[in-house]
């Protein structure tokens, strides 16, 4: 990074006077990194193997999965609970759906679910019609794409790590454990048992496993990982308004780190959507967290001009902003290309 002749001189002050400087101190000086968002899902349907091969190949650090469980227990890769914005599932199997309208993954089996083919994520009209969410993106219904599971999808990353010389990390996601939980199901433990088994077991392996939800960021900290003598980073979600203000201060956040390595908020949590590029206002979010030790990987980068804030000029400028001028340790993005191009520009890659 462009300021490290200055930077370092105060890192290595510091460590002098103080010898019990935190272990994070020197992982914020170090790269920053990129995550693809759902994979490079910009450009292909969201959690597609494709779009995971592509923002392999776009030279993202990390590749996302957002995972839940199916009525047989497997875990697959699906952003939502229900399959009914990103499948065929109305038209293949009709009348499958709960009292609300909608067709949960936790209903169907691996076998049935894996016949379902996947589309561009997808809004309904009331008349039943589909039209992409995002027009620009790849054509709704075209191609053939799958849904798979959690475990093909790290034998498929390190497949290509092993091919590429790579080590590319993986950054899932627990979706809703209390809905999984009252339907008698522990996803948390289920997915901590999977990176057992493909050897995700210490901090220094190329996961960040990220939860929403205080209560469960605890129990994954305090009895699942002792449980299974694992100590995996993890990334605690924050999302924007009132039930989350509690972080945004030094002692939320070493509440924060007493469980977690890291946080992943929603971007307005460090620049607030009504601030002025002239006059930027930065909150001390990220302050707050490093201080206490986490990095921050805020959520979500994304080109469309819906997602491009006022106070930023264009994708470019709002990045600009975000790494170096709220100084995150990195983003989810849907776009991983223009992201590493841009740090690479930056000589940060
Ligand atoms: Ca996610």
């Amino acid at each position: 990074m462009n300021r490290t002749p200055i930077f370092l001189p105060i890192l290595f002050s510091v460590f002098l006077i103080s010898p019990v400087i935190p272990h994070s101190a020197f992982s914020q000086a170090n790269k920053k990194i990129v995550i693809a968002h759902r994979g490079a899902s910009g450009y292909l349907p969201e959690h597609t193997l494709e779009a995971k091969a592509m923002a392999h190949a776009y030279g993202a650090d990390y590749l996302e999965q957002d995972l839940v469980m199916t009525k047989d227990d497997k875990i697959i890769v699906l952003h939502d609970p229900h399959l009914d914005r990103v499948t065929d599932v109305q038209d293949q199997f009709p009348g499958r759906q709960r009292k609300d309208g909608r067709f949960h993954a936790i209903d169907f089996t691996l076998e049935e679910i894996r016949s379902l083919f996947v589309l561009e994520r997808y809004k309904v009209s009331k008349d039943g019609k589909k039209t992409a969410m995002h027009p620009k993106r790849f054509p709704l219904g075209k191609a053939r794409f799958r849904i798979h599971t959690f475990e093909e999808e790290i034998e498929f990353i390190q497949g290509l790590n092993k091919s590429t010389g790579k080590n590319v990390g993986i950054y899932p996601e627990i979706k809703s454990p209390e809905f999984h939980l009252k339907e008698n199901k522990d996803i948390s433990k289920a997915v901590l048992q999977v990176l057992n088994k493909y050897g995700y077991t210490k901090k220094s392996d190329a996961v960040y496993l990220q939860v929403f939800g205080f209560d469960e960021l605890k129990r994954i900290h305090d009895v699942l990982m002792p449980e299974l003598k694992m100590d995996v980073r993890v990334v605690y979600l924050i999302g924007s308004g009132k039930k989350y203000e509690w972080t945004s201060s030094a002692e939320g956040m070493k509440k924060v780190a007493k469980y977690a390595d890291g946080i992943g908020p929603d971007l307005s949590m460090i620049i607030p959507k009504k601030t002025k590029r002239d006059n930027l206002r930065v909150t001390g979010f990220v302050k707050f967290a490093h201080a206490a030790g986490l990095v921050v990987h805020p959520y979500t980068f994304r080109i469309e001009e819906d997602a491009i804030p006022g106070y930023a000029k264009n994708f470019d400028d709002l990045l600009e902003i975000f790494y170096f001028e709220a100084e995150i340790d990195g983003s989810f993005t849907d776009y991983p290309d223009l992201v590493v191009e841009f740090l690479r520009r930056k000589n940060n890659k």
